[in-house]
């Protein structure tokens, strides 16, 4: 079976031809998955019934199922728990914001990055999403929230979006079509660990999205002990990458840097966070997101009770500076509290 909704409107236009169907079949075929929504083909009620029957032979709509709905107490973060067609299970969370609503996302069942302080690769790692899987998430949640809607969307659920490199830029393909849900890339964060080959080749896509990276450490042997991955592509190279990626895409990048005590939140951490991405990157490329830890239950990490003063160093030198407001903590909806096998436990 075809998943009909990872193709794009040229791929389903090509699969009209032994159909024998005329050219505009597809776009309306397209408008009816991604524009309406359409979860069966007898939804599609303005093409012939004997198409729809054809369809059904080769095709399918992929579907999620809600599993479980959690809302916060602040009533401003939902998270939804999906079983997809195997069994698998993943994790979504919409955000409601004064300025409109975005949705965390999952690229992955499990994650194989192994980041010390995440709960999402805790299980280890299981698939990758299809495209159709990442984009039913955005409008599985949509259909849920009606007639509100997501007006940005973060690729910083579970698992590592470059690790699952042609579905995740497939879906973003999609999700820009404008015969389809035609959102902007400009509305769209993808976080990574920091798979430095992965980034270069999203470079020359210049695709218009924002690139977040989670840095969270100053030094190698730092980063190495929360980071695995820092032992394949180290801070050094990284950055050149980073770097590499401003010049040709002119996006700042985001990086990502998760405070927790005792351990990267040191006044020391701060001065050589500067240094570090004063040295590598030009003024302007960047910026960093200090992230309070968010604690999960498997690891002894607390709270740092140095974020405002850690946010004042990089601000006194210069360096543009935001701190994330943490969503959701009390359902497990925070950053890196998601998960794959359980909910909320
Ligand atoms: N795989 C991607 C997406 C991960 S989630 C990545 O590594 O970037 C998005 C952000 O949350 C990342 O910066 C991640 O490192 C961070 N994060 C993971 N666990 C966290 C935790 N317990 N508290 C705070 N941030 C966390």
């Amino acid at each position: 079976m075809i998943d009909i909704l990872s193709l794009t409107l040229s791929e389903l236009s090509e699969q009209m031809v032994p159909l024998k169907q005329p050219k505009y079949r597809a776009k309306q075929i397209f408008e009816w998955l991604h524009k309406k929504k359409a979860s069966s083909f007898e939804e599609m009620t303005d093409t012939p019934a004997q198409l729809r029957a054809a369809l059904k032979l080769d095709f399918c709509i992929k579907s999620l199922n809600i599993q479980k709905t959690l809302v916060s107490d602040r009533q401003d973060t939902v998270k939804y728990l999906y079983g997809l067609d195997d069994g698998n299970k993943i994790e979504t969370v919409f955000m409601s914001h004064k300025h409109g609503n975005s949705l965390c996302i999952s690229s992955q069942v499990g994650c194989k990055m192994a980041c010390c302080f995440c709960a999402s690769g805790m299980a280890g790692f299981i698939r990758n999403l299809s495209p159709s899987e990442m984009l039913l998430q955005l409008y599985q949640t949509e259909k849920q929230q009606s007639p509100a809607n997501c007006s940005s969307i973060v690729i910083m659920g579970v698992g590592e979006p470059l690790d699952n490199f042609d579905n995740v830029i497939r879906f973003l393909r999609l999700l820009e079509s404008p015969d389809g849900h035609n959102m902007s890339l400009r509305h769209v964060s993808l976080s990574t660990c920091g798979l430095v080959e992965r980034i270069d080749e999203l470079r020359e896509l210049k695709m218009g999205l924002t690139l977040s990276v989670s840095l969270h450490a100053v030094t190698d042997s730092e980063r190495s002990a929360i980071m695995p991955i820092n032992q394949r592509y180290n801070i050094g190279r990284l950055l050149t990458s980073c770097a590499e990626y401003y010049k040709h895409t002119g996006r700042r990048i985001s990086f990502e840097y998760s405070l927790i005590n005792g351990v990267n939140d040191g006044t020391e951490h701060a001065d050589e966070l500067v240094r570090l991405l004063s040295a590598k990157m030009s003024r302007g490329s960047f910026h960093v997101n200090l992230i309070p830890i968010n604690v999960i239950n498997e690891v002894k990490f607390r709270k740092s009770a140095n974020v405002k003063a850690f946010a004042g160093i990089l601000e006194k030198s210069g360096v543009a500076v935001t701190v994330r407001r943490t969503m959701g903590a009390d359902i497990n909806a925070a950053c890196g509290q998601l998960r794959t096998t359980s909910f909320s436990d």
